[in-house]
């Protein structure tokens, strides 16, 4: 397993000035030539690691929820990515939308079935947890999700076994909205800001409506900072993690 990972939490974040925005009183160009180049331009992945551009990872935890579809427009309209880390049991009431965010381009993690707290139950209730949740992703979206967050981000020594049977490592966030504690769009708008940084991964849950609410303005505000939305992936693609493995590294532990 990777131990290179404590020190590459130790990179300090690098100031990247804000992109100026184009002018919007340039004459338009014949449509198939930009049609073309635009289009190119979003094939092509998204490098954290290139200085120029500022990732941040938005993941949405314990959806979909009911008010996801608001959401995808948001993120659909800003061309904003994020990471959803589904319950099963939702997944399986609300597939539509779990199809929607694989289509569009989203993340899908697992983050198991019903909330069960991985370190309170017996090795086969984890795996048990985490399967029915891959199958139920793959069954709404054809996908089958490679990122997992523990319940509460709660993890022990079997959850990084059974993960690693699973090939996947454990996510966890740089940083919360504190949304579901707060549910005020202004407390979540203003502590998202606060905690934003590169390469972080935020965490917010698409179920309180407050954060759905206050996401078109946040997403600009992110923007015009510089930040480009991405998917965990994007974030994590320089680490090296293996199955198992957690990232960000909670208090005392090392992969
Ligand atoms: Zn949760």
């Amino acid at each position: 397993m990777s131990r290179q990972i404590t020190s590459l939490l130790a990179i300090a974040a690098v100031a990247v000035t804000l992109t100026p925005a184009t002018a919007s009183a340039t004459p338009r160009q014949p449509a198939p030539a930009k049609s073309a180049a635009v289009a190119q331009a979003k094939a092509k992945a998204v490098d954290c690691a290139d200085e120029q551009v500022k990732c941040l990872a938005l993941t949405f935890d314990d959806g979909p929820g009911k008010y996801a579809g608001t959401l995808l427009d948001t993120l659909k309209k800003y061309n904003a990515k994020a990471t959803f880390f589904l319950e099963g049991q939702y997944v399986k009431s609300r597939p539509a939308f779990v199809k929607r965010m694989a289509k569009e381009g989203h993340e899908l993690g697992n983050h198991s079935y019903t909330h069960k707290n991985f370190t309170t139950i017996e090795p086969d209730a984890v795996k048990s947890e985490i399967q029915k949740t891959q199958d139920a992703v793959k069954k709404a979206a054809g996908v089958e999700p490679k990122l997992l967050r523990p319940p509460y981000g709660m993890l022990d020594l079997q959850t990084s076994e059974v993960a690693a049977e699973f090939g996947m490592p454990m996510i966890l966030w740089t940083a919360g909205s504190r949304d579901w504690a707060t549910k005020n769009s202004a407390e979540i708008k203003k502590q998202t800001l606060a905690v934003a940084k590169r390469d972080g991964i935020i965490l917010m849950h698409d179920w309180v409506k407050q954060t759905v609410d206050v996401m078109p303005s946040l997403v600009q505000l992110l923007q015009s900072r510089g930040y480009t939305l991405v998917k965990v992936s994007d974030i994590i693609k320089s680490q090296n993690l293996q199955p198992g493995d957690a990232f960000p590294l909670p208090e005392g532990w090392q992969n």
